[in-house]
């Protein structure tokens, strides 16, 4: 079981991990931006756009890798133009996340490969935002994000940063780093790190490395252990 005490740091995924599977509209709404970005960087039209975008997530891991690489795109411009809100959706109020969120011990921070106006915008229509205590983004990643390496080190620096701030210390052990990420791929490298893994994904295919396993945020409580005081 997982020890929800005081000195475990809580770091979140947000795409398809703090909001869920069920709200798979809110991440296809912005790759629909995504390839009318590339449609109005490359020309052409959808069709062939969306397919350059599936070749860039191949070749770069991302498709703004891809368009930085490729199309000397400026990265701010792009998430400017995804991020347009009128042409997104957003997940719903969680008021079950809310409570879920402040009984954890520990300071929670979201660890994400988007810019931070997306998981704000979003977790503020979640009503979920007051629980989080920061957001380190892509932009903060130098726009190189999971899962480089890189992007675990500038993580642990910037939490050895950011705790003393809040009156806390960066733990000892890096197993008190937990990491709740939807894809295996983000959650590799924190493994190697020694960083706790929760993989939440309804797949059910799961590999022996994984700590812990959950189809669902809100199955959280399932596998932690709660210290009465
Ligand atoms: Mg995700």
């Amino acid at each position: 079981m997982l020890q929800n005490v005081p000195g475990k740091i809580w770091l979140f995924d947000y795409d398809l991990t703090l909001y869920g599977e069920e709200e798979r509209c809110v991440i296809n709404s912005l790759d629909h931006r995504i390839s009318l970005f590339v449609q109005k960087t490359v020309g052409g039209d959808f069709k062939s756009a969306h397919k350059i975008r599936t070749d860039y997530l191949e070749r770069f891991g991302t498709t703004l890798a891809g368009l930085m690489a490729m199309n000397q795109v400026d990265p701010d411009e792009f998430f400017d133009f995804i991020h347009q809100p009128e042409y997104l959706i957003y997940p719903k109020k969680a008021p079950k996340k809310l409570k879920l969120l402040q009984s954890l011990e520990g300071p929670r921070f979201v660890f994400t490969n988007g810019r931070h106006d997306w998981s704000e915008a979003g977790m503020a229509h979640m009503g979920i935002d007051s629980a989080i205590d920061g957001v380190l983004d892509l932009k903060q990643l130098g726009w190189v994000g999971k899962p480089h390496d890189s992007a675990y080190q500038k993580m642990e620096h910037w939490l050895s940063e950011k705790l003393p701030s809040m009156g806390r210390s960066m733990p000892k052990d890096s197993h008190d780093i937990i990491l709740l990420e939807d894809s295996l791929r983000n959650l590799e490298p924190a493994h190697r790190r020694g960083w706790t893994t929760v993989y939440v994904n309804p797949e059910s295919d799961v590999p022996d490395w994984v700590d812990y396993h959950i189809s669902h945020l809100l199955e959280l409580p399932t596998i932690l252990e709660i210290f009465e005081n």
